[in-house]
């Protein structure tokens, strides 16, 4: 009575298992939760069924045949597609530009995504299209910049411009006379929301940082905050610079307290020069930690530079601010621009050539600064 033999009991069991392990296949393929998304355009590399599932859109294979293998994520860069946009990438191969995408580090961009054939893994993929950029990276399409420049690349020292959406070295992407860009400088003109002016990206390709800007939306807290933008020389890229960051200095005031040792005097005449800047922000507390660093940034100029503005070490502003000095005394901007330095026979040796632009003279003068 309701007793199976052992054989028969096993039997039941075995085929109970069947049927759940066919449920929870399907339950994970197609079914649960909510509706899953069949698209309309067929898989770019075999022409079957491309379906949504938990992560991904994927290739289910045609009727009768297995998936090819070709999928893409459903949230790319933290920004998740609609249903009618996904359908829209696999029928052009291309879409956007998007806005909302994420990066690593947390500031929004805005890109065009394509779906491209990557010869090693023999099969269709997702990429980000970064635009006028990229695509003359890959055609050879040359780029001529529009606007004049805003000041010397940190890295190399060449024009930096508007491109795109971007700031760049006018050596990071290919142009007339660099077909082959040598050079990674780009720092976007919105930086989580804030408008980053032309102007700011002066003052940063001249000086190292921006002046505090206060329109940044974190997008993790979505609140507003204030920052300097500022080049990160060992991150080798734009970062943020808080108001209060202490920790950042003491590990240069032992510099610092090494050149000074060397050159007393000096350094005085440097703090008091950036005596005023600072004074200003003091308002908000925490400039305090800018004149130590100031100083600690002096660098010892080489023969030609020191023949200008003198042989006592000083950070790259500081030596800015004393060649404008120089050349103010000499006379030695061209009448018909003065953005344009002509050179007399002691700037000829620090620059190299008859003539120079005002926003080069950081980079030049960045050659001429030696270890810290
Ligand atoms: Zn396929
Ligand atoms: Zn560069």
């Amino acid at each position: 009575k309701g007793q199976l033999s052992r054989e028969a009991f096993m039997q039941e069991i075995a085929a109970m298992t069947e049927r759940m392990v066919k449920k929870a296949k399907e339950y994970d393929r197609d079914t649960i939760p909510g509706d899953y998304a069949t698209l309309q355009a067929p898989c770019p590399n075999c022409g079957g069924v491309v379906k949504e599932n938990y992560r991904r859109f994927a290739c289910v294979g045609k009727p009768g045949a297995e998936p090819c293998g070709f999928s893409f994520g459903k949230s790319p860069a933290g920004r998740t597609f609609e249903t009618a946009e996904a359908d829209q990438l696999l029928r052009d191969k291309k879409i956007g530009p998007l806005e909302g995408f994420r990066s690593k580090a947390g500031w929004p961009f805005t890109s065009e995504i394509v779906i491209k054939y990557d010869d090693e893994a023999h099969n269709y993929k997702l990429e980000f299209d970064f635009g006028d950029d990229k695509n003359a990276e890959e055609s050879g399409e040359l780029v001529e910049f529009q606007d004049a420049a805003l000041g010397p690349c940190p890295i190399c020292g060449a024009d930096v411009h508007e491109h795109g959406s971007n700031y760049v070295c006018s050596k990071s992407v290919p142009t007339a006379g660099q077909p082959t860009p040598s050079c990674t400088f780009k720092s976007g003109k919105i930086i989580l929301q804030q408008p980053v002016e032309r102007e700011q990206m002066s003052k940063l390709l001249a000086t190292g940082k921006t002046d505090l800007l206060d329109k940044f939306v974190s997008m993790r807290t979505r609140r507003a905050f204030k920052a300097f933008l500022a080049w990160d020389k060992e991150a080798g890229k734009v970062n943020f610079e808080f108001e209060q960051r202490d920790s950042k200095y003491p590990p240069r005031k032992t510099a610092a307290a090494k050149t000074g040792a060397a050159g007393a005097g000096k350094t005085g005449a440097a703090a008091k020069k950036t005596a005023k800047p600072a004074a200003k922000a003091a308002a908000k507390k925490t400039a305090a930690p800018k004149a130590p660093r100031k100083q600690a940034a002096g660098k010892a100029p080489s023969a030609e530079l020191a023949a200008v503005i003198g042989a006592e070490p000083v950070a790259r502003p500081e030596a800015v601010k004393k060649m404008w000095e120089y050349i103010k005394a000499n006379n030695l901007q061209d009448p018909k621009d003065k953005r344009t330095i002509v050179a007399d026979a002691k700037l000829r040796a620090v620059f190299g050539k008859d003539s120079a632009g005002m926003f080069e003279l950081a980079g030049i003068l960045g050659k001429h600064l030696g270890g810290e």
